[in-house]
């Protein structure tokens, strides 16, 4: 008998990676049926979610339905769900509801596109202390401690506690760490310079602290040292060569690499940029398929992205662990397109082509008129990077209508120095270690 379904595509993970695996294969020159299952409901543009944090753009912003991305597509379904196991025998994915209840799911090829969390190199409890910046919750987080540490200094006395409420410290310094600590001192000098009685907001003082010798090592020197000065110019504290090596209520401890003593700092807010690591998810597939895992968990594949033994499964994005594939977006929309191709064309008979990854540069947000763009040869930087960094980061982002209402949000915020989605909510302040409420109505306290 003639087996006349249509094969049948799970994709785990609507990221960039999983985003535009989806998109290609739903156009109607592939004969296939694609189910996309994401554990948030939304596919979120990382690269701006320091925006979101600081009060510039609202979530929606930054994020969009993606059932609302895929809802002309009859052969694509979306699902809100967290894949939790693997049967490679039985071709099968078990995956969690929001309310802790399980359902599974068949596939006949299976792309992972899971994307990496925050890692804290296996301090844990720092996440209580120091929220990361991987998700729509950090990013809401950060922003209710953000301003949130500005109210309480306004109603303290001068003296060293209110001097910690309005010091920030942030690790990390690639894009994010820089990006954050730029955005927090503006929202000091700009936003709130007039709007307090007791403070002076642009007291606050904001610390950068990372382990190498200078901050965005994945950029040019020269690009990486007019970031500097700019950074500087703001009052960015920038604290080189140094590992923070403990978090706590009132501030960070910091270790010189070189040696010597240790130095505190009190600062009320601690934010985490630092490092990342696969999420749980590819443990499970590492153990699984006995695929060798790097330090940071990310998955050896073979140079089509495929799984050895098991050419039904694809790993993209940023969890592949080959060829010191960078962890960018572009890697991810690249790695999504291929997989989709190779399946194109395993349908009409052909063969699948190797991976090849072509690296169309970085950027990096620096301050209000400054960025920094580094394709090949060509370098921008100042004024003339921010607009390439703006046009680049509009025309990725998701939605027509995030991208019109994003524009207007930063034209307005150019014109006048508010930002317009300041609006945080005091509530659980638990909520950083949990990143999904995955929790039934039964689980909750009774009332009273
Ligand atoms: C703050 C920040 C700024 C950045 N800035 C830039 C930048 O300027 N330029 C750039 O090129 N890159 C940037 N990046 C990196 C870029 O965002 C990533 O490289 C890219 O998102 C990776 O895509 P991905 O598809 O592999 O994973 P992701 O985009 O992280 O997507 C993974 C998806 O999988 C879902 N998921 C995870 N586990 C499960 C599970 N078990 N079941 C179901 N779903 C699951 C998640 O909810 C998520 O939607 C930035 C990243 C961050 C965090």
């Amino acid at each position: 008998m003639v087996n006349t379904r249509r094969p049948r595509v799970l994709i785990i993970g609507g990221g960039f990676g999983g985003l535009f695996c989806a998109r290609r294969l739903a156009g109607a020159d592939v004969d296939v049926d694609v189910t996309l299952l994401d554990r948030a409901a939304g596919h979120l543009f990382q690269p701006l979610l320091y925006q979101c944090a600081t009060g510039t753009l609202s979530i929606g912003h930054i994020s969009r339905p993606l059932r609302e991305e895929f809802a002309r597509h009859r052969n694509v379904t979306t699902l809100l769900g967290e894949a939790v196991s693997l049967d490679p025998k039985l071709r099968q994915i078990t995956a969690l509801r929001p309310d802790e209840t399980t359902f599974t799911l068949d596939y006949d090829v299976l792309v992972v596109a899971a994307g990496m969390q925050q890692s804290y190199f296996g301090k844990p409890h720092f996440a209580q202390w120091a929220p990361g910046m991987k998700t729509l919750d950090d990013a809401l987080c950060i922003r209710q401690r953000l301003f949130t540490a500005f109210e309480i200094a306004e109603t303290l006395p001068p003296g060293p506690e209110r001097d910690s409420w309005l010091t920030f410290a942030v690790t990390g310094g690639g894009p994010t760490g820089v990006e954050l600590a730029g955005q927090i001192r503006e929202v000091a000098t700009r936003t709130l310079a007039n709007e307090f009685h007791s403070i002076e907001p642009e007291d606050a003082r904001v610390l950068l602290f990372d382990g190498g010798d200078r901050v965005l090592k994945s950029f040019a020197p020269d690009l990486a040292a007019k970031a500097t000065t700019t950074l500087r110019k703001l009052g960015v504290e920038l604290h080189l060569g140094v590992h923070v090596t403990d978090v706590g209520r009132s501030g960070v401890t910091v270790t010189p690499k070189s040696g010597g003593p240790q130095e505190q700092y009190e600062a009320r807010t601690v934010l985490w940029t630092a490092g990342v690591e696969a999420v749980p998810f590819a443990k499970h597939l590492s153990e699984v398929l006995d695929i060798p895992a790097d330090r940071a968990g990310r998955l050896q594949v073979e140079p089509d992205l495929s799984v050895t033994g098991h050419p039904e499964i694809f790993v993209i994005g940023d969890l592949v662990g080959r060829d010191n594939l960078p962890g960018v977006a572009e890697n991810a929309m690249q790695g999504g397109l291929h997989v989709a191709e190779c399946i194109r064309r395993e349908l009409v008979g052909k063969p699948r082509r190797k991976y090849r990854y072509r690296d169309l540069g970085s950027a990096a947000y620096i301050s209000r008129g400054k960025a920094l763009l580094q394709v090949g040869p060509i370098k921008l930087s100042g004024f003339v990077g921010w607009v390439a960094w703006g046009v680049l980061h509009i025309a990725f982002l998701t939605g027509v209508r995030n991208r019109v209402s994003t524009v207007a949000t930063w034209l307005a915020t150019i014109a006048r120095a508010g930002r317009y989605h300041r609006a945080f909510m005091l509530g659980n302040d638990t909520a950083i270690e949990q990143r999904y409420t995955w929790s039934t109505g039964d689980q909750q306290a009774p009332p009273g």
